[in-house]
């Protein structure tokens, strides 16, 4: 007995493969192999170590094995490759039940775990047989197996094939007379999987009577996923407020919406809430995926230095963490640095994907050296056997127009070589090419093409680029096309409008739209008059508006008044209003490309107010810090 005991408690501290052979050597050497107890505790230590094969001998030389010696077995298949195993393993079962004795037959767990194996679209009968199965055997009352029923009705969408999966699991959750937060949980998990939109799931995480980590964490999660990041911190806050520990999978994901609202203040303090919880608890080794998304974060934040810094000291890289960096320095103008990390990841042992070679074609790009860029591009294809993608080749377009070789980017791209027709983002690249380049003939080509995408695809916007167009032409002489294609504009409605910038400060978001004049709003009133205040000073100082910039027939003075509502300008003034510390930059966040005119606005007030002024737009940053701008070199 005691012999047995101290096998038994042997089994429960081991934690390596080798140890465990030796202690089934033990077992066998001392006659223990049939021992219910050793045998059950043997077989769960070997699924906990991945050891299916030898978990299957062990049982396989067992004789009439108790239910509990089942249930591991059939736990184990549950979760492999081959879940179809288990439900054989199941019937197996049934035939050699012996007798009315209660450890021989099957009981609410076996279920549990068949209903587990059953979460795979493929074994969707079985799964319904085993619902009926449990039902007639009464083992429904068991909240633990109804939860595994939500879990395997939740793979299947509302209008799958042959059930409504999320109404079938509905009906199972609404069945549970004392349902647990894991209950809740899996429901949870069962809408943020199958609404695009997070309603269903918000509603049911407002009723839940109790809510655990892992139930704040799904919400924010899917929040952030769908671009809700406001309310992904507001959710964070609330939880940090109800006194629920986060975890690191919480962090990654608040960081994400961090990342996305460009919220630089709570990015920093959870990054030293990670640095804290670190040096408190080794019992957890940090996640790969949190450092990138603090690396991701202060990328987006424009904190270059501080994501570098983080790629530095980690432990231990994924290829996202390589891209991550890559993607960064490219963004912030510094195609050098970027280079130099593709090299050392070329040394490492991770190997570069497609989202890397994006980096390094924009890097190429950044660096005006489209040689270079197609060396890349043919390297990733035979070396890697990468498909490029059609981002690729608008990158490859992009290079070799803004070269001057746009004879080269149009071959590309009528020689059918793309995965897909190209798109807007490949035209766009060549139109900005023949504007530099001043090729009329090309612009119009592409400016054609653009068109009759427009027409294709509705929503399609692409007023900016039809500006450029229409600027061309006029420059060209071509005023009865040029003047066309603006009164087209204008009729419909594609102005430079949708304009949208953002600033936090003290954890809320400013917002401002092109054009917000709503002085009703006391912030508003005193932002405007900020704007006119630096405009003077600017004008004095020989600054002059560029209304080229405005695309609407409208007179001079009213062109004026346009630029001064572009939410940029509005964003800049409330920040300066807002952080009076003057060492505290300013950070803004714009949903379209910065205008000429404004950054010559956020030159002008990093200069006069000693400010530094960070701004991102979707694919780069502008960085002010007295003197022009110095991530881009923007023309
Ligand atoms: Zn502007
Ligand atoms: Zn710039």
């Amino acid at each position: 007995m005691q012999q047995e005991r101290r096998l038994f408690l042997l089994l429960q501290k081991c934690r390596s493969l080798r140890k465990l052979y030796k202690i089934h050597a033990l077992i066998i050497l001392n006659g223990f192999s049939q021992k219910s107890s050793l045998l059950h505790k043997l077989l769960s230590c070997c699924i906990t170590h991945g050891e299916l094969a030898h978990a299957s001998l062990a049982f396989e030389q067992s004789v009439n094995p108790s239910t509990t010696v089942w249930n591991q077995i059939i736990r184990g298949f549950s979760k492999s490759k081959t879940p179809h195993q288990a439900i054989l393993l199941y019937s197996r079962f049934i035939r050699t039940q012996s007798g009315d004795f209660d450890d021989r037959r099957p009981n609410g767990f076996t279920y549990s775990f068949l209903l587990n194996a059953c979460s795979n679209p493929f074994l969707l009968r079985e799964g319904l047989q085993f619902h009926c199965g449990i039902l007639v055997r009464g083992f429904l009352s068991s909240v633990y197996v109804q939860t595994n029923l939500i879990n395997m009705y939740a793979i299947y969408s509302s209008d799958h094939i042959h059930l409504n999966g999320i109404g079938s699991a509905r009906k199972v959750f609404d069945n549970i007379s004392h349902k647990n937060v894991a209950a809740w949980n899996s429901m949870l998990v069962a809408y943020v999987r199958w609404s695009v939109d997070t309603v269903n799931a918000m509603r049911l995480f407002d009723r839940m009577p109790e809510r655990d980590v892992f139930s704040w964490t799904t919400v924010i999660a899917a929040c952030a996923r769908s671009g809700r990041s406001k309310q992904a911190v507001v959710l964070f806050q609330r939880m940090y407020c109800a006194g629920v520990t986060a975890d690191q999978v919480t962090m990654v994901s608040v960081l994400s919406a961090c990342a996305d609202l460009g919220d630089f203040e709570l990015g920093r303090r959870i990054h030293s809430w990670v640095m804290n919880n670190n040096n408190s608890s080794r019992r957890h080794r940090q996640l790969v995926s949190l450092d990138n998304a603090l690396i991701n974060m202060y990328v987006k934040c424009g904190a270059i230095d501080e994501a570098y810094s983080i790629f530095q000291n980690m432990a231990e890289r994924s290829v996202v963490s390589w891209t991550t960096m890559i993607t960064g320095l490219v963004v912030h103008g510094q195609a050098k640095r970027a280079m130099e990390i593709f090299q050392q990841m070329q040394q490492s042992r991770e190997s570069p994907d497609e989202t890397t070679f994006i980096g390094v074609l924009c890097a190429c790009n950044l660096m005006r050296r489209p040689d270079e860029g197609l060396n890349y591009f043919n390297y990733m294809t035979k070396t890697y056997n990468i498909k490029p993608t059609v981002r690729h080749f608008s990158c490859i377009v992009d290079m070799l127009s803004k070269a001057g070789r746009i004879d080269e980017a149009v071959q590309i791209i009528e020689a059918d070589m793309l995965p897909i027709q190209p798109n807007e983002a490949v035209w766009s690249c060549l139109l900005s090419g023949c504007r530099i380049h001043g090729d009329f003939h090309t612009a119009s080509l592409a400016g054609r093409r653009l068109l009759e995408l427009e027409q294709q695809q509705e929503g399609l916007e692409i007023g900016g680029q039809l500006a450029q167009l229409s600027n061309l032409y006029i420059g060209f002489g071509a005023w009865d096309e040029g003047l066309q294609l603006r009164r087209r504009m204008v009729e419909s409605g594609m102005r430079k409008l949708g304009g949208r910038s953002w600033i936090v400060v003290h954890g809320v978001v400013h917002e401002f739209m092109a054009g917000d004049q709503n002085k009703k709003r006391f912030d508003n009133a005193a932002v405007y008059d900020m704007v006119r205040e630096i405009v003077d000073r600017a004008k004095t100082a020989g600054y002059k508006s560029k209304t080229s910039e405005v695309m609407l027939d409208v007179e001079e003075e009213e062109r004026e008044l346009f630029l001064l509502l572009h939410s940029e300008k509005l964003a800049m003034a409330f920040g300066l209003i807002s952080f009076s510390d003057k060492t505290t930059p300013i950070r803004i966040v714009t949903n379209l490309r910065v205008c000429s005119d404004c950054h010559s606005f956020a030159e002008f007030i990093s200069r006069s107010f000693n400010r530094e002024i960070i701004i991102r737009e979707r694919n780069r940053f502008h960085h002010f810090h007295g003197t022009t701008c110095r991530t881009c070199n923007c023309k």
